[in-house]
């Protein structure tokens, strides 16, 4: 299968110490042989991801753009910084893990849907959306 560039970049919004942990999350995706390949680049990258607060409500969310036929051009990600976020590997209690939540995000930028139902867990094409806190890994169920 012909594997699309998915070119991104980090907003200065976006805390330093964040580029590791959400470059990993591509680098998850880019090894199990998704339909992209997720490249980061300093400027003129399609894909922008933010920080926001963006107050009570979701944690983060990804907005795309779509074309006059229908189909998704770019992606804007964001992490609401309403709450609070943690880049250690061994999690942070009260913490959204930072890693965690972008492999989530990704996965919708390549076309996934949101699994919201335990008993949809045999559909394709879907990533778990029950994301705990203070804990990696075991995050999302992908069944591409
Ligand atoms: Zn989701």
């Amino acid at each position: 299968m012909e594997r699309k560039l998915c070119s991104s970049k980090l907003d200065s919004s976006v805390p330093s110490s964040w580029s590791s942990p959400i470059k990993a999350a591509t680098t998850a995706w880019n090894d199990v042989g998704a339909g992209f390949t997720f490249k980061w680049m300093t400027s003129a990258a399609e894909n922008r991801i933010y920080c926001a607060n963006d107050g009570l409500g979701v944690i983060a969310f990804c907005i795309p753009t779509r074309s006059s036929s229908g189909y998704n051009t770019r992606y804007t990600m964001y992490f609401n910084t309403y709450y609070s976020w943690s880049t250690s590997s061994d999690g942070t209690t009260g913490c959204y893990d930072v890693q965690n939540i972008a492999t989530h995000e990704f996965g919708h930028w390549l076309t996934l849907d949101d699994l919201a139902d335990p008993a949809d867990s045999e559909k394709k094409r879907c990533i778990n959306m029950r994301i705990p806190k203070k804990q990696r890994k075991e995050l999302f169920t992908l069944t591409i």
